[in-house]
Parts: structure tokens; sequence; C-alpha cells
């Protein structure tokens, strides 16, 4: 079986450097922030082009400070995609806001710039652009809405490290970007971590209290903070993957294209990349009507494969009391029936998208 992601393969070549850095954190006698934290803070600022960067326990942390940082709250409303990840969702629910879904583009799976300024009332505060799959939103209107309304835009990038918009790198386009590195994603650590970047300077210092307990100082407390500091063997890790995230994207790149050469002619829709963006491809989603026969096809040809995502959050059951029945989202439901991501990672061979084309074919 040829699994849809397979995480130790990931250790196993970088098995020495990750030993070293994890062996410098036990040596270190600082467990809790400091600075192997800190140093990871730093480079991944650099690489992102942002002025600023604070390590946080997860990538719904960063969304959710990111958004409490922002003065966000009770009775205001959030514009999030209707078909992202629950986490998205979630952020705007736990900062005591309401999730206003906004369809997105079907072509890009990304949200819809027309539909967000439509969905604009006199309580929106923010929007939530998400850049699925590791393909960047549509930036440039979506700033161009939240600028002229007055309002803020945080990106969800928990798919997109080291994707670029207009050729500079996703990581302080919008007001915050806030970041996962479950381990799956395109960097990820051995375990939780998160981080939020910024150019702003009050931002990335409100994050930073509200991830230490709200406080500036140890036992004086600001505001109402939690516990959701990066933990600093993560961080070492982070800094050993990081040197190799560019290279890592690259052979993902590779994959890409071999699918785009593989599945050219059958009865699918492929991924389609915008112009002016330089996708990281952390999911490779192709649509179909037939999706659970093409899904059943390549698990009996020994593939992995996996659905992002099966059921919209607006047709959770965690988001009943929003009353969103069915029908009422018709893109997302659509996607959700839809789509199939097909194995991508640095650690697929470059062969296997021609033995996906070949065991789809006569499927199709
Ligand atoms: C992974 C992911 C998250 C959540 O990240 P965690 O670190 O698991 O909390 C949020 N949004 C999107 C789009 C994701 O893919």
């Amino acid at each position: 079986m040829i699994p849809f992601l397979n995480l130790r393969a990931q250790v196993d070549e970088l098995r020495a450097e990750l030993d070293a850095a994890i062996a410098r954190v036990l040596h270190s006698g600082v467990y809790i922030l400091g600075p192997e934290v800190e140093s990871f803070e730093a480079e991944w600022a650099a690489f992102c082009e942002a002025r600023h960067c604070v390590g946080v326990g997860n990538g719904l942390d960063a969304l959710t400070l990111s958004l409490l940082a922002m003065g966000i709250g009770e009775g205001d409303e959030v514009i999030v995609p209707s078909n992202t990840y629950i986490a998205t969702w979630l952020a705007v629910s736990h900062c005591g806001a309401k999730p206003i879904p906004v369809e997105p583009i079907e072509e890009t799976s990304n949200i819809d710039p027309e539909k967000i300024e439509r969905a604009i009332t006199s309580r929106t505060r923010a929007v939530i652009a998400v850049h699925l799959y590791g393909q960047p939103a549509h930036l440039a209107p979506i700033l161009e809405i939240t600028r002229r309304h007055g309002i803020r835009l945080l990106e969800d990038a928990a798919q997109a490290h080291g994707a670029r918009y207009q050729s500079r790198r996703i990581g302080a386009h919008g007001d915050a970007v806030a970041w996962s590195f479950y381990p799956g994603k395109n960097l990820g650590a051995l375990g939780d971590a998160g981080a939020v970047t910024t150019d702003d300077e009050q931002i990335a210092g409100a994050v930073r209290i509200l991830r230490n307990y709200g406080s500036h100082r140890k036992y004086v407390n600001s505001r109402l903070g939690f516990n959701s500091r990066l933990d600093p063997i993560q961080a070492a890790v982070l800094r050993v993957k990081l040197k190799h995230l560019d290279e890592w994207n690259q052979r993902r790149r590779v994959l890409a294209h071999a699918y785009g050469r593989a599945l050219d002619g059958l009865a699918l829709q492929l991924p389609e990349v915008i112009e002016n963006v330089e996708p990281v491809w952390h999911l490779y989603a192709i649509r179909s009507t037939k999706r659970d026969l093409l899904q059943q096809t390549l698990e009996r040809a020994g593939i992995g494969t996996l659905i992002h995502y099966p059921i919209p959050p607006h047709l959770q059951e965690a988001y009943a009391s929003l009353g969103l029945s069915n029908g009422s989202l018709p893109i997302a439901e659509r996607l959700a029936q839809q789509v199939l991501s097909l194995p991508i990672s640095p650690h697929h061979d470059p062969e296997l998208p021609a033995a996906v084309g070949a065991a789809l074919r006569p499927a199709l």
C-alpha cells in the first residue's frame, strides 16, 4: 500500500539533524519559551518576509489569538470560507464572534472576493482568507475590499508554508497570518505547534501577551490570556525542517506537474492555478462526480487517498445552532461530494502520478 502520507519518511531523512537539535534543547535546561523559540521566531519571520513572528501552541490558537489581538469579540461578524477546515470557523466562535460563510470560486476552491463584498454588514470586523490546498487566495481584490471597509484581513496559512503571492511570500500581506505546524503540514513539527506572523507591532505584541496568560511581565497580567506557547523542542525541530522547506516544496511541485500530465484528458477537474501565485501543493485535490468510485479504484490499486473535507462546517452538528441547512451553501456542499486528494509529499515517488493515471483511466 502506498500511504497518503508517510511522516516517518520525513524523520528518517533528517534523523541526525533532528537528534542533534532535540539533544540541544535537553541540554539547555530551558523547556518553556527561551532562545530556541526566539531563534525559530526570527528565522520564520525572515523566511515569510514578515516583521514579527510569535510562536503559539497550534494553528487553531494562532487564528483565535490573532482575532482577539484585533479586538474581535461578542457581537462581531467575521467572514470565513464555506469550504474550509472547521478550525477557521472555530477560531471565530471561540472569540464570541459569529462566522459568516462565503462561497469559494469553484475553479480554485478559494474564497470569492465578489461574494465577500456582498456579505459585509455593519457588524463585520474581519475576513479570514484561507490559502486552501497551498494556493494563495485572491489577496489583491480581498485587500482592496477590507481596506475600503476599514476591516481586518487575517490569513489562514496552515496549508501554504513557502507559497508566494505576486512574488512575495505569504507572511504579511494581510494584517496577520496564522500558521499551523501540525505534523502533516508542509512545515510540520513532531507534535502540535503554530505561529502568527505580521508586520503590525500591536498585533504581534497582543498575541505575545495572550499566549502567555495575558502577562507582559511575570506575575503581572494585563489581559485574560491563555497558555499557548510554542514548545522549545518543537521550535528546534522546526528550525531543522525549515532549512529543507523550499527543496521539499519543490519535490511537491514536481509531483503536481506530473499529475497534470498523467491525468490530462481524463474526465476529471484538475486543480487550477491562478496568475501571479506560486502554490506549494499541500494537497492535490481533483474533482469528479464519480469521486467515491475513483477512491475505491485507487484503494484497490494500493494507493491511499483522503477527502478534504467530507462535511462542510455549516453541516456539522457543532454548527447546528447557525441554522444553515443542506442546500444553503451549494458550492461547499458540491465540493464536499466531489473532491479527492491524491497523495503528494516530498517522499512520494515522482512515478506515482503515472500509476494513479493508469489506475483511474479504466474507471472513467
Ligand atoms: C491544519 C489546519 C488548521 C488547524 O491547525 P492545528 O495546528 O491542527 O490547530 C487550521 N486551518 C487550516 C486550513 C488547516 O489546514
